[in-house]
């Protein structure tokens, strides 16, 4: 019984590792595959006169026969991994006891991509190589040449073997697989298969097209003087040599200090512009690393937290319409409930009919769902497409789902929208919209509240919101007088909200809250938007014609016009925009990356404003230029590449103060 179980278990696994590690298609996400392969890795601890030595607990890897095999000259190891913050605590105790109290720990992002060896000779780079089964890897030295992040020459002439992880930012791997769908190619399941695939090519032209790059996190260096006597000083060292070292690295006193800094990062990584999947942590001391030695597959002295499953297969039951505030109808997943990043997750978004069309899912099918840097989850893929049990495809709805108006098609557009401008669906997600974080931010009024007002007739329109008196909050379900009196005091308190929110309250089409933005920082007032002429709106740098158009029809339709008025007579009125005192940064788009030393991201991000620029999230070809604070991300190797200027925090301070003593006046 427990040995048909544990065949079956290194059958699935071995063959879910050949699908991973050979052809670069992973057909479970690894969250399942770790519970099989914890699984197995229990049944022989319990039973280790079962355990073989080709067991996949005891080996890393695969190797594929594409490449030139390589025998490394020292071997590469995996890692043993976590869910759970108290295995780590057991961990740390088992070390604690045999080396003391104090056993420092550094905790590195785990970057999902593909592990490879580097050689160099002299400091100049020689071979590279992938993990391959931790002994053999596959030579690929002509490929990551191409990664332009991987030094050929380091600044000192040394003899090291580094390893680091190739991986691919997440922006160029949706760009890839964007690229791959309009050419009707094969789509990369997720960042680490696209990486793995692109630099395992047997065309290093290929290789080269995709964008790579890496981050370096350990090394063996012979015959150096003085060599580093701990982890984080390597680290540095490895900086020093001309390596990318990534900068999230943190050097912990405790495990509690440890576990710190893998909740904080459970989070914030959904930030960063390349995939990790948890939190290596290492002992920060050479000498007791060399003293605890590994096991047959992965050091003693390391170990992973990994994080929640950012991917994981669930089943589809069905799809239901809803309608936006835009009144575009939206398919949605209803899910069997899985764990995914840390939440329950049943619900996921389909975008549109085409994306149902593209995936062609159907009812019961296992579906691989995923949470990207948006909230939302997304399905991504049909997972098992052999398995169906529906043949039935879902067919376009013709009438609302609510109120049954017919659907229509509007030109150019990949949604349908319902017919009827005063659909109660489209209503009620208007007034949602209006309370929402992005718009007035009025925060106890919750889709619930919204839904006994609407029905009870008390508020149609958002004008109604600030008519509101406690008693008429008093007559819904469950609202006493205290939280009556709290609802109606956060109503009135967002009449005089800033300008930007209340222009994306009122849902222009296609102005979203960074054009809301720009428009109030361009006209300081609403009344002086109102006035706006379309050839005004259209010159706006980030506007345009088209949208130039919608603004103005917005402003100049009937209906609208009243409920402005409405609102201003119920007391809505934001307070005028501080117009741009110069035009220093006039037309110029500006980023920061890292940390600041003087001012907070905000505070820098203001003063763009202030001196008439556009401060952006991201770097495009568009940025003028980019702000470099201290630790800075990916935007800094992208601006590099796409050749934006680059400050320093003081040279952007320095601009600011000359423009002081000589103003280059607004026009
Ligand atoms: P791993 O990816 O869990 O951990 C070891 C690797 O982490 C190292 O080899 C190194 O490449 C990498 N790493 C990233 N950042 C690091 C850092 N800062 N310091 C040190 N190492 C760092 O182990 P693995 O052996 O490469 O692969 C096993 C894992 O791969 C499984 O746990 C599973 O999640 C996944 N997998 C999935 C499937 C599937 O079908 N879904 C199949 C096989 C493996």
């Amino acid at each position: 019984m427990v040995l048909d179980r544990i065949n079956f278990l290194k059958d699935e696994i071995n063959k879910y590792n050949y699908q991973y590690y050979v052809e670069d298609n992973p057909t479970i996400d690894d969250y399942t595959y770790d519970k099989l392969f914890a699984e197995l890795k229990h049944l022989e601890e319990e039973h280790p006169e079962l355990k073989t030595p080709d067991s996949p607990t005891q080996r890393v890897g695969s190797v594929s026969e594409k490449f030139f095999p390589y025998t490394h000259k020292h071997r590469l190891y995996s890692l043993d991994n976590t869910y759970n913050y108290e295995d780590l605590e057991i961990w740390y105790k088992k070390i604690t006891e045999e080396y003391g109290d104090d056993v420092e720990l550094v905790c590195e992002l785990k970057i999902d991509g593909l592990a490879i060896s580097l050689t160099y000779e002299n400091g100049i780079f020689t071979t590279g190589v992938t993990r391959g089964d931790g002994v053999t890897g596959e030579n690929i030295t002509p490929n990551l040449k191409t990664v332009r992040a991987i030094p050929l020459k380091l600044f000192e002439d040394v003899d090291i073997e580094v390893r680091g992880e190739i991986y691919m930012p997440k922006t160029s791997f949706e760009k890839l697989n964007k690229e791959s769908l309009e050419k009707g190619e094969k789509l990369f399941a997720n960042p680490r298969n696209a990486a793995a695939g692109s630099i395992r090519q047997l065309d290093s032209t290929i290789t080269a097209k995709r964008d790579l790059s890496i981050w370096v996190y350990a090394s063996i260096m012979e015959e150096i003087s003085n060599p580093p006597k701990t982890h984080y000083d390597s680290l540095m060292y490895l900086k020093k040599l001309g390596f990318k070292v990534n900068p999230n690295i943190k050097l912990c006193k405790n495990v509690y200090e440890a576990i710190e800094y893998c909740k904080e990062w459970e989070n914030k990584r959904f930030n960063l512009d390349y995939a990790t999947d948890g939190v290596v942590i290492k002992v920060n001391s050479l000498a007791i690393q060399n003293d605890m030695g590994f096991t047959a597959r992965a050091p003693k002295w390391a170990t992973a937290f990994k994080f929640p499953p950012e991917e994981v297969v669930t089943t589809l039951e069905d799809i239901e319409f809803g309608i936006g505030k835009t009144g575009a109808v939206t398919p949605v997943a209803i899910l069997t409930p899985v764990l995914l990043a840390g939440s329950t997750v049943s619900r996921a978004s389909l975008h549109n009919f085409d994306e149902i069309r593209r995936l062609d899912i159907r009812k019961g099918d296992k579906v691989l769902i995923k949470k990207a840097a948006e909230i939302i989850p997304k399905v991504i893929k049909v997972a098992d497409t052999e398995n169906r049990i529906s043949k039935r495809h879902y067919s376009v709805p013709q009438k609302c789902p609510v109120c049954h108006s017919p659907l229509e098609m509007r030109d150019g557009e990949v949604n349908l929208y319902c017919s009827n401008p005063d659909c109660p669906a489209i209503n009620k997600a208007r007034l949602e919209f209006w309370v929402s974080k992005d718009a007035m931010d009025i925060d106890s009024v919750g889709p619930s509240i919204i839904q006994q007002l609407y029905d009870k007739k008390l508020v149609q329109s958002p004008v109604d919101f600030y008519k509101l008196t406690i008693a008429d909050l008093m007559t819904l379900n469950l609202i006493k007088e205290k939280s009556a009196a709290n609802i109606y005091n956060a109503i009135q308190g967002s009449k005089n909200r800033p300008l930007k929110r209340l222009i994306t309250a009122l849902i222009i089409k296609n102005v979203g809250k960074e054009t809301a933005d720009i428009l109030a920082n361009e006209y300081g007032t609403l009344e002086n938007l109102m006035n706006a002429s379309e050839a005004d709106l259209a010159a706006i740098n980030g506007i345009g014609e088209k949208m130039g158009k919608d603004i103005y029809e917005f402003f100049h339709n009937e209906k609208n016009i009243k409920m402005l008025n409405d609102l201003k007579a119920q007391g809505v009125e934001p307070p005028a925009v501080e117009l741009p005192k110069s035009s220093l940064f006039k037309g110029k788009t500006l980023v920061i990356t890292g940390t600041l030393s003087n001012m907070t991201r905000d505070e820098a991000n203001e003063l763009i404003k202030k001196y008439g620029g556009k401060a952006s999230s991201s770097v495009s070809k568009n940025t003028s230029y980019l702000v470099v604070g201290l630790n800075p991300g990916s935007k800094f190797d992208k601006a590099q590449k796409l050749g934006v200027i680059i400050l320093t925090e003081d040279e952007f301070l320095e601009m600011i103060k000359s423009e002081e003593k000589f103003p280059v006046v607004p026009d």
